[in-house]
């Protein structure tokens, strides 16, 4: 945990840390947790050896990194034991081969978490209450890292709209049922912030909401990316000077890994069109669930689901 005792994602309580990007060279798909017996024994000798082993450098071997350790006397944070919180603000990073990329990088699930307020980061991480360090550095056992990607706006408005108040990960789940989607979040933020506001919010309970998102997202993708003039000199798409969520949008749901400005100010104003459309159904259907309200549309039908 940082000394201040602000939750970051990589630390957020004394329970439990994130050590999923260490050493940062892995097999793709690699998790610590499928080899959590194994990793826990080499955690350990780490530890052990690291109080007496020489000063200078010395090279990771294979996909594992001496340096990686148990941070506490009681084997539940695991973490850099040549970072400089552990060794009097001295960075001692250099002492590996991939010393600079330590130091430079953290992934962005960590950036969004950063840009939350102290309250609102608390509040997310109950997501991820009663996990040990190996399911909290899983992505695919850790929501946390799916949920980050739909950027900071939705994350504070979803904790506006429940207070602040503790939740367990289950009745989450259970009452924001968008968040079951398999959709890629960081390709589809950008259409989700367009659509939500703070009074409708409630669209992230509805299943028909879901539904009908799911498949805009996909008739969008795919007419944005046949709808694209590419050239081979263009920049990369994520360097522009845009809106980064439109850009996401561009590169991880249409393909578009590089284009012209004008040509993504175009494909935006198709987007945004769409979107305005596509909020007018939304505001249709909104009309079917507004309790005393005689149902306009009967033919769509919406699921509110109830959680206990
Ligand atoms: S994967 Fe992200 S959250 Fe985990 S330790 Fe690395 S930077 Fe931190
Ligand atoms: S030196 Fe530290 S930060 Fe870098 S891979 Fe090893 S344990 Fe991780």
């Amino acid at each position: 945990m940082n000394r201040k005792h602000e939750p970051t994602l990589c630390f957020p309580d004394a329970e439990k840390s994130c050590f999923a990007c260490c050493p940062p060279i892995r097999t793709a798909g690699y998790e610590h947790i499928q080899y959590k017996n194994i990793i826990k024994r080499i955690l350990r000798e780490n530890t052990r050896a690291f109080a007496g082993r020489k000063q200078g450098i010395s090279p990771i071997t294979g996909y594992s990194c001496w340096a990686l350790g148990y941070l506490d006397k009681e084997y539940r944070l695991v973490g850099c034991l040549l970072h400089p919180s552990r060794n009097k603000g001295e960075e001692l990073r250099y002492r590996i081969d991939y010393g600079e990329k330590c130091k430079r990088e953290s992934c962005i699930e960590s950036k969004i978490f950063m840009t939350l307020s102290i309250k609102e980061r608390k509040f997310w991480l109950h997501l991820a209450d009663g996990f040990d360090s190996f399911s909290y550095s899983s992505a695919t056992i850790n929501p946390l890292f799916h949920i980050m990607g739909w950027g900071p706006s939705l994350l504070r408005l979803i904790a506006m709209n429940e207070d602040l108040n503790s939740f367990s990960k289950e009745f989450f789940f259970c009452k924001y049922i968008f968040f079951h989607t398999s959709l890629n979040p960081r390709a589809n933020a950008y259409l989700i912030n367009q659509i939500l506001k703070k009074n409708n919010l409630h669209l992230l309970k509805s299943e028909s909401f879901l539904r009908k998102f799911e498949v805009f997202s996909e008739k969008l993708s795919e007419q944005i990316s046949k709808a694209a003039r590419q050239t081979d000199d263009a920049p990369y798409t994520h360097l522009l000077d845009l809106d980064h969520l439109f850009l996401n949008f561009l590169r991880l749901s249409a393909g578009l890994a590089k284009i012209n400005k004008d040509e993504a100010c175009r494909l935006k104003d198709i987007v945004d069109q769409d979107i305005q459309q596509f909020k007018k159904t939304v505001r249709d259907e909104d009309e079917i669930i507004s309790p005393g309200r005689p149902a306009l549309y009967p033919q769509i039908e919406t699921t509110e689901v109830k959680c206990l």
